[in-house]
């Protein structure tokens, strides 16, 4: 058996039950076999590939907080600490239902070479609970950040391990998380990003992801001789990154005709309205279903269905898994003729691969939706500095690191003969410069 299935079986046999954590890492070792078969008897000999697949540390806590009706509740909280060869941990903190060890290990594992790709010195981890800000009151949503935080504390520092937002955690809970690590520790650093303007955040930071899921499918398609001006773009999602690739794809001319959320969909043919969208989610956190109050020639549909529309570029901006081989199949009958992820691992392995085969430009994730933890070691470094950056070098900056991105994993594919599919092409340009670094690490 090959050193890459030996490990890719161990990793499953050793991790029952995580589902996503073995797609995640089968994903990556099988796009990266020709690198790794290169160096074989070397890897093999320094376990390389069992070390990049076991995290450094997986710490699970208790999260008792209490309720508006005096009830106490019990989350459970995680972070995964899997690889600080190149930097500090550095991955956001998911608040879902969904959450369990195995889906942050698949999203920290990812992490790694994502932040590796993104050139700046940061290593890869993941955190989050399945407690569910969603229906909760501003008081619940501060008593469970505060006790989440009372025992995260004890783990991270803005030199070891630097949190962000994720699925769940936005600039509320990340205001909560770091008044209680401030007090509990007595320092002010930035042990978080995300923070807001008045307190160490980053100019930016907010759009970073979907302007940077922009930045990078405009540079991909510019290459290949087209641009987003004119096309139909579709979008899941209704979040901070589906907002923000929807206002960064109308700036750039591009028509955007869907978004979704938990529950639906909307189609508005005359394009998706960014500040009724706001307003709906950002501001009242409401359902979908109000945005045809805003735009009563739009369309909502319960359920799931941004795929079945006809477009040039879509963009899944939701959640893992959200597009599958039969959305694929639609997407290419209607035409499609790029996928680019703004979410983690949002396409199936299978629709990925039908993707590919049928000659659609996909972007994954690592690559494309990097420009969320770049701006976060952005933030970082002005903290440092104590300093504060104008909107426009921290825009300057984040553009420069997708096109950058892109080019990488570009000559990457090209390099091992896989010209266009970047999915091999992030890998080994993300897996590279981590090897480089553990190797010259020692056995750590
Ligand atoms: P948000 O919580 O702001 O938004 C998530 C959106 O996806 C919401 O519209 C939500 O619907 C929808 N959604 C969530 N879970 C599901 C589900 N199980 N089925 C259908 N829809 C769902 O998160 P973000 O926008 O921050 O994150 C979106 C994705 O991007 C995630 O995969 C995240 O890991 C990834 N990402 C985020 C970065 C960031 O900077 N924020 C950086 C890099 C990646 P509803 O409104 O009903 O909750």
């Amino acid at each position: 058996m090959s050193y890459v299935d030996e490990v890719i079986e161990r990793a499953i046999r050793e991790n029952p039950s995580e589902p996503e954590f073995h797609q995640a890492v089968k994903e990556v070792l099988d796009s990266l076999r020709p690198v790794i078969e290169a160096n074989e008897e070397k890897f093999r000999k320094e376990a390389l590939l069992e070390r990049i697949v076991n995290p450094e540390r997986q710490i699970k806590f208790r999260v008792p907080w209490v309720d508006d009706k005096g009830q106490v509740q019990v989350n459970t909280g995680y972070r995964v600490q899997f690889n600080s060869a190149i930097g500090p941990y550095k991955g956001g903190i998911r608040l879902h239902p969904s959450v369990n060890l195995g889906v942050i290990k698949f999203l920290g594992f990812e992490q790694i070479f994502k932040n590796s790709l993104t050139g700046l010195p940061i290593g890869g981890g993941k955190g989050g609970s399945d407690f569910d800000p969603k229906g909760k009151s501003d008081r619940e949503v501060m008593a469970f950040c505060q006790s989440f935080m009372t025992e995260l504390s004890k783990y991270i520092g803005a030199d070891t391990d630097v949190p962000a937002g994720d699925i769940g955690t936005g600039a509320r809970e990340i205001g909560y998380m770091f008044g209680q690590y401030k007090r509990l520790r007595g320092v002010f650093e930035g042990v978080l990003t995300g923070k807001g303007l008045s307190y160490g955040g980053s100019l930016v930071r907010t759009e970073a992801t979907g302007y940077g899921l922009l930045y990078i499918t405009e540079e991909m398609l510019k290459c290949h001789g087209q641009s987003l001006e004119g096309k139909t773009v579709v979008v899941s999602g209704a979040g901070n990154v589906a907002i923000y690739a929807i206002q960064k794809a109308q700036q750039l001319g591009a028509k955007v005709v869907t978004c979704s959320d938990s529950t639906g969909w909307v189609y508005d043919p005359d394009g998706i309205d960014v500040a009724a969208l706001k307003e709906i989610k950002e501001v009242k956190r409401q359902r979908l279903t109000e945005y045809k109050n805003y735009r009563p020639n739009s369309e909502y549909h319960e359920g799931k269905g941004v795929w079945s529309v006809k477009c040039d570029v879509a963009l899944p901006c939701a959640t893992q898994n959200e597009l599958n081989l039969d959305d694929a199949k639609t997407l290419v009958a209607n035409g499609v003729y790029a996928v680019c992820e703004g979410a983690n691992m949002p396409t199936t392995a299978d629709a990925t691969e039908y993707l590919l085969e049928k000659g659609v430009k996909f972007l994954p994730g690592k690559a494309a939706n990097a420009g969320g933890v770049a701006t976060s070691a952005l933030e970082m470094s002005q903290n440092s500095e104590r300093l504060h950056w104008t909107a426009d070098e921290v825009d300057a900056k984040l553009q420069g690191i997708m096109v950058n991105i892109y080019h990488n994993i570009d000559n990457a594919s090209k390099k091992y003969g896989f010209e266009d599919n970047f999915v091999v092409g992030a890998n080994i340009a993300g897996f590279e410069k981590v090897v480089e670094a553990m190797t010259a690490q020692g056995i750590v």
